[in-house]
């Protein structure tokens, strides 16, 4: 079963001197037909304009390369959190910063924006969830554009939202704009939330479609994992040297009701270098090196 319809990148960089046609490059330079950037720095709402980043050159080798611009993914900053509604600037804020997201990600042609759910921050679980679906709705009817929302399972850490299926599921079904919105899958997430995907993949995949429905799925983040299942922690492993194992995320990407989502690889730099050129060949071809990070 030789390559299918799979869609392999990793994270790649946005920075000078050349930004967006960098990204592709770095892109290229490790064997993926798709990636996910941020659209300036993960942990604040500073950007550039877009006119400064060398999309026009960017698209040009996206589409010289045959790499299919629907499956590239955009990742909004992390400080954003739509979950907490008790301070209304904070609030107001997250709610600017996902439109602005939102426009920024059609503005390079991209049609995919993968937020973090938030925390609740005490509120508890279902507050944090109408808060989020509120400012969804809010922010999605403004816009203007037709980017999708992939809200990222996350691993249950302090008082995130969007810990399991039936979370994620509850925030899409509190939306009235739920035809833009859809979900990002983190493996090393899922799995330290509690599901466990070493055990039993196709069960996890199949509670997946019965509780939020595969269609939903829109992108996947293909990390090993640093601790045990249920740990709640979200630490990211390079591929084969945590507690998934290279066998369960080589199944992933090759998973037949997974085909044609994009699979984004976050894992950690190995002495300031990137694991991608590797981690990718090996979940492509599916032969893998032991010890391969010495
Ligand atoms: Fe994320
Ligand atoms: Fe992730
Ligand atoms: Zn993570």
């Amino acid at each position: 079963m030789k390559n299918e319809n799979i869609y392999l990148g990793s994270h790649v960089g946005l920075s000078a001197p050349d930004f967006y046609l960098g990204s592709v490059k770095e892109a290229l330079s490790y064997g993926s037909n798709t990636f996910m950037f941020y659209t300036g720095a993960p942990q604040n709402s500073f950007r550039k304009p877009l006119s400064e980043l060398k999309i026009q050159e960017g698209r040009k080798l996206i589409k010289e390369s045959g790499i299919d611009e629907s499956k590239i993914v955009v990742h909004a900053p992390y400080i954003i959190n739509a979950a907490n509604s008790s301070r209304l600037d904070l609030y107001e804020m997250s709610i600017n910063t996902i439109v602005s997201e939102l426009r920024r990600t059609a503005g390079f042609g991209a049609k995919i924006l993968v937020l973090h759910p938030g925390s609740h921050v005490g509120m508890g679980v279902e507050n944090g969830i109408l808060a989020l679906a509120k400012a969804l709705d809010t922010a999605l009817s403004c816009d203007g554009t037709d980017v999708k929302i992939a809200i990222e399972t996350m691993s249950g850490k302090g008082h995130e939202i969007g810990v399991n299926f039936e979370e994620i599921k509850s925030i899409i079904d509190h939306c009235k704009l739920k035809n833009r919105l859809g979900v990002c899958l983190d493996t090393c997430h899922v799995h330290d939330s509690g599901y466990d995907l070493r055990g039993d993949l196709d069960g996890v995949i199949e509670r997946f479609d019965k509780v939020i429905g595969l269609d939903r799925l829109l992108v996947v983040h293909v990390n090993d994992t640093k601790n045990p299942v249920a740990a709640h922690k979200d630490r990211h492993e390079n591929i084969g040297y945590g507690y998934l194992g290279f066998d369960v995320l080589y199944r992933v990407v090759h998973h037949p009701r997974l085909q044609g989502i994009p699979m984004i690889l976050e894992t950690p730099y190995i002495n300031e270098k990137a694991p991608y050129k590797q981690e990718i060949a090996m979940l492509r071809s599916g032969e893998y090196k032991e010890n391969w990070r010495d």
